[in-house]
């Protein structure tokens, strides 16, 4: 499975990249390519690098040296956001946004309109998105009102009205209830069939290994890099987590 572009052009290209925010390193060596449609999870122990990596491959953080781009540009200098959907743990979104969920999907057209007033054209693809993740009937909903899963697929459906063509998401199911992850897997599943590059930054190995097609197993470097079978079979997970028994089999 490679999604419906099934193409090989580069969205996230790291040649060789050493960062830390102290004079010692948090992340080293990391020379990787994502290409459009692939589906990846990065994998590692809490403090591995994750979180610093993802700001690394979006531009977020500038490499102490070596090389980020994404499609094709300097990560630090791209600027055209809309074509990221971020989706962050939900436990940091959002009791403060008292909006409901259409007004959420809609603000992924702002990059598109430039905060001007959405044309019948703009409310299609809100409506549209609203629809793929299924939340058509809590469009009108608030979203502090939503359960964890919900809002999740509220945050996906803005990145879809913006039409990203990459998901980034940040241990997107913690908080959510065991039978919403089911489904919320199933959809990043099926965004991805339709072409959507996903890269899943996780610390639930169950989930890993039943949805993407690749790994990234991280502690500070690289401790594999391939097809999620071959990753499951190897030693890197004992390698690279050590003694943190307690990270295989996931937080499910
Ligand atoms: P993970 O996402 O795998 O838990 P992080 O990338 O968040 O790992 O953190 C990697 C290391 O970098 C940790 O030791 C963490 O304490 C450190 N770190 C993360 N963010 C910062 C920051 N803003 N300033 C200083 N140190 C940081």
């Amino acid at each position: 499975r490679n999604g419906a572009a099934g193409g090989t052009k580069p969205v996230i290209e790291l040649s060789d990249v050493a960062f830390g925010y102290t004079a010692s390193p948090v992340v080293e060596d990391i020379s990787l390519t994502i290409d459009e449609g692939e589906y990846v999870a990065v994998v590692g122990p809490n403090g591995s690098g994750k979180s610093t990596l993802m700001r690394l491959m979006l531009g977020l953080l500038r490499p102490d040296s070596g090389v980020a781009k994404l499609f094709g540009e300097p990560s630090h200098t791209f600027d055209d956001g809309a074509r990221i959907g971020y989706v962050a743990q939900h436990a940091s979104a959002s009791k403060k946004m008292p909006i409901t969920v259409r007004e959420v999907v809609k603000m992924g057209r702002f990059p598109h309109v430039g905060f001007g007033r959405l044309s019948a054209d703009d409310w299609a693809i809100v409506d549209d998105a609203l629809e793929t993740v299924g939340m058509s009937a809590f469009a009108d909903r608030r979203v502090t009102q939503l359960s964890g899963g919900q809002r999740q697929r509220a945050f996906i459906a803005r990145a879809l009205a913006g039409e990203a063509d990459l998901l980034v998401l940040d241990e997107p199911t913690v908080g959510v209830d065991a039978e919403s992850v089911e489904a919320f897997y199933d959809l990043l599943e099926s965004l991805n069939d339709d072409g959507i590059t996903v890269l899943l930054i996780e610390h639930d190995l169950s989930a890993v290994t039943e949805q993407a097609e690749r790994v990234v197993c991280l502690n500070r470097e690289i401790y594999f890099d391939g097809p999620t079978s071959e990753f499951v079979e190897s030693d890197a997970l004992a390698r690279a987590f050590g003694t943190a028994a307690n990270f295989v089999g996931g937080s499910r």
